[in-house]
């Protein structure tokens, strides 16, 4: 008679635990090897109960996503011009968000980016710069989201500026660590933010509280700019172009920080699940 999955996979994780315990290695070594062993098992029957559905807009809207494959079209720039992320998908942005996948995704962006930066032959005249955006690039406004639904709610401007106005929002720790190493080389960081001109108080003490100083420059949007994000922000490299810096490098969470020429030499996408920019 054939052995029930369940039964199979429990007597498959007791194997494996007795395998790991009976080896003789220090017990940090085992204890890693032990939780690997529970969370494939863990992971093999999660993949069979999970049910075999594609992804994208149309299934989306009809609550039918696969929440992974729908993040991974978002991160792709496949998925666009989303207004909300789907309903059912909260529990699995949320815990992408709050657990560590966000913060490993984050990780291997800065470790290129790093890896690059070591790279660069500074001419020596002070005129390379690193554009970072600001929201979800080198603060978090993570504390909001989690308390909004992490993204399924519709935008709030009003609750979401009173958040903002509390400068309280955390560094994220990866883009803080790509900051101070480009700091320490001698590229100059232009922070260029869809923030407005009459939040840059609370912006400069945001970022200083968070460990943030040094910057060459805080671009903030001016009032009455009426075009998109990518028109924004590219316009305001070109100027800093034309005043003779050299771009080389560029980071954001939304494909507009990354989009329009002149984009910088390399640019790197963070991860961002939670909301679209156009
Ligand atoms: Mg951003």
């Amino acid at each position: 008679m054939a052995m029930p999955r369940t039964l199979h996979l429990l007597l498959l994780l007791v194997a494996m635990a007795l395998v790991v315990s009976c080896s003789p290695m220090p017990t940090s070594v085992l204890a890693t090897k032990r939780r690997q062993a529970m969370d494939e098992a863990a992971a093999a029957r999660i993949h069979a109960l999970r049910p075999l559905r594609g992804s994208g807009r149309e299934l989306a809207s009809r609550g039918g996503v696969a929440c992974d494959s729908w993040a991974l079209g978002v991160e792709a720039h496949n998925v666009r011009d989303w207004k909300t992320v789907p309903a059912s998908c909260e529990g699995y942005v949320g815990h992408y968000m709050l657990g560590s996948h966000y913060r490993r995704d984050s990780q291997v962006v800065v470790d290129e980016a790093v890896a690059y930066a070591e790279t660069l032959k500074l001419a020596g005249n002070g005129k390379e710069v690193w554009v970072f955006d600001i929201d979800e690039t080198t603060l978090s406004n993570l504390p909001y989201y989690a308390n909004h639904g992490f993204g399924t709610k519709p935008f709030n401007a009003t609750s979401f500026n009173a958040y903002v106005l509390e400068g309280s929002a955390p560094a994220l720790p990866e883009t803080r660590r790509l900051y101070s190493k480009l700091v320490s080389i001698g590229v100059k960081p232009v922070f260029l933010t869809g923030r407005t001109e009459d939040q840059r108080a609370v912006t400069v003490a945001n970022l200083r509280r968070q460990g943030f100083s040094g910057w060459m420059n805080l671009l903030l949007k001016q009032p009455g700019f009426k075009g998109s994000a990518v028109a924004y922000k590219s316009g305001e490299r070109q100027k800093l172009q034309d005043a003779g810096y050299a771009i080389v490098g560029n980071i954001g969470d939304q494909w507009s920080d990354i989009l329009g020429a002149p984009e910088g030499a390399r640019t790197f996408k963070l991860p961002d699940p939670m909301y679209y920019i156009g």
